[in-house]
């Protein structure tokens, strides 16, 4: 049994970050993760001719300010993402081009319904406490509601209904009738608003690090030398007077106090004893995560940038329901990345590998032409699948879970300390909240032993 003072569950960039904070505190630390590899919901996969793809979190904006310090600390510069060129609408089977964020070209009413709608939940996510959003004063109605409750008596056009409901709850990677108003508002209001979610320049798509996700999480991960167990999923954690036991696959850790950071999706399946309190034990049983295939197909050269395209591309409904341009800082190869969400990617989701490859190629084929079939190479990452992710992106809450058990998303159990992009309240679900929900919890399990704070609690 090994002896530390804090034991960290989960390696992506909030159990990581915690340990680091830690770590750099002088204090000891063990983080066990169960995958044998670190980044959870990110993974930066190195090619053999030096390029990288992202298979999960890649893109960080504006104000998503703890993930680009920590790019500063490790001397990992961003690059824009590439916007010249026009982008794509497919709706209806028929396809529209444009430039900047508004689809102006498919039809005045369309786009002024989008625009109106974008507009309003903007002003309804001014209306929300990031804190505790369950106290927001519409929340008991709204938490009511569903995101596709509020289109469908919002948006009056269907084209536009289809665009945003693939774009809003898509980034559920759910259906929107799975998804509590209240909780989209909140999410969306956590990153400042849909135009930031949404948006490319400006937005949360507006950089990369170079290198990728891994260019952070990699050294991180030096820097925590053997304090990194990796391979040992967690299966039970004890908490008594003095402090927790975290048993893993073959390993002990006696700790002061545990931070758990794995999705709220999947914290269930750690038997706590004594068990949690009720509300957080069923806050556990109340976040899912939806439905996401990220694929990267990769040709020699970005074909459609000379063809006047973004490679920015949105297909309700579609196999291959968004599209970005992928590539990495010196734009070659060409690299697509093709998001399929929601239903749909629990659809192709069960084809097999081969008729999946040819159904997205057809529709890549369709959009960027025939050169579109024939890749390089082509790799996917199918995160429903991920025993230790439960889906993805994010953990959401339908109906009726914030306003009841959204208060418990914080506050420690005991010795046991929570983090999270899920628990974040600023950037909740993108890497940047992962970041700052492991700052928040390193600073609290010191400030509680300072304190002399007992456990177990029951509250
Ligand atoms: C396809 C995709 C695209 C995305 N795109 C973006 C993007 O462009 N920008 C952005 O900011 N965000 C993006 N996100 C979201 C972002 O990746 C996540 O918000 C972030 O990585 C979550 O970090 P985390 O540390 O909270 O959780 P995770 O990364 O899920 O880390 C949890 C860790 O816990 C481990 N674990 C689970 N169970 C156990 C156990 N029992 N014992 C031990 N370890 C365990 C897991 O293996 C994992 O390593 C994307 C996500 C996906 C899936």
């Amino acid at each position: 049994m090994k002896d530390v003072d804090f034991c960290v569950i989960g390696g992506g960039f909030a159990g990581t970050t915690a340990a680091l904070r830690l770590k750099q505190a002088g204090h000891s630390v063990t983080m066990l993760e169960a995958r044998d590899r670190l980044g959870g919901r990110t993974f930066t996969e190195t090619r053999p001719d030096g390029s990288w793809i992202d298979r999960g979190g890649a893109w960080v904006g504006p104000g998503q300010d703890r993930i680009q310090a920590l790019m500063r600390e490790y001397g990992v510069p961003a690059y824009k993402q590439y916007t010249g060129g026009e982008a794509m609408m497919l709706v209806d089977g028929k396809e529209y081009r444009y430039s900047g964020t508004i689809p102006w070209s498919m039809s005045p009413w369309v786009a002024m319904n989008l625009g109106a709608a974008l507009l309003d939940l903007g002003h309804l996510c001014k209306t929300i406490p990031l804190d505790a959003p369950w106290t927001a004063e519409q929340a008991e109605r709204w938490d009511r509601l569903t995101l596709e409750h509020w289109l469908n008596t919002h948006v009056v056009s269907k084209a536009a209904h289809e665009l945003l409901e693939a774009a809003l709850a898509g980034a559920y990677t759910s259906a929107g009738s799975e998804v509590s108003l209240l909780f989209a508002l909140y999410q969306m209001a956590s990153g400042g608003g849909p135009a930031f979610m949404l948006g490319v320049e400006d937005g949360a798509q507006d950089s990369r690090p170079v290198g990728g996700m891994g260019a952070v999480y990699r050294p991180m991960a030096a820097e925590l030398g053997d304090a990194v167990l990796l391979s040992r999923p967690v299966h039970r954690i004890e908490q008594d007077v003095g402090g927790v036991t975290v048993h893993a696959v073959d390993h002990i850790v006696r700790a002061r106090r545990a931070i758990v950071a794995v999705p709220l999706a999947i914290a269930s399946q750690i038997h706590y004893e004594p068990m949690l309190p009720v509300d957080r034990s069923f806050l556990h049983q109340r976040m899912p995560s939806g439905a996401i295939i990220k694929t990267s197909v990769v040709y020699d050269e970005p074909f459609w940038r000379t063809a006047g395209l973004s490679g920015q591309s949105a297909a309700p409904g579609s196999p291959a329901t968004i599209t970005i341009d992928a590539c990495t800082d010196t734009g070659r190869p060409g690299i697509l990345c093709v998001i399929t969400e929601g239903p749909v990617a629990r659809r192709i989701g069960a084809f097999d590998t081969a008729d999946r490859r040819h159904t997205i190629l057809g529709e890549l084929a369709e959009r960027f032409g025939e050169r579109a079939r024939t890749p390089e190479d082509y790799i996917e990452q199918d995160w429903s699948t991920e025993r230790y992710s439960g889906g993805g992106m994010l953990s959401h809450a339908p109906t009726g879970v914030l306003t009841q058990f959204g208060h418990a998303l914080r506050p420690p159990c005991g010795r046991i300390h929570w983090a999270g992009t899920e628990s974040s309240a600023v950037m909740c679900g993108w890497v940047d909240g992962a970041v700052r929900s492991g700052e928040r919890a390193a600073h609290e399990v010191r400030e509680y032993e300072m304190a002399g704070a007992a456990g177990p609690a029951r509250s």
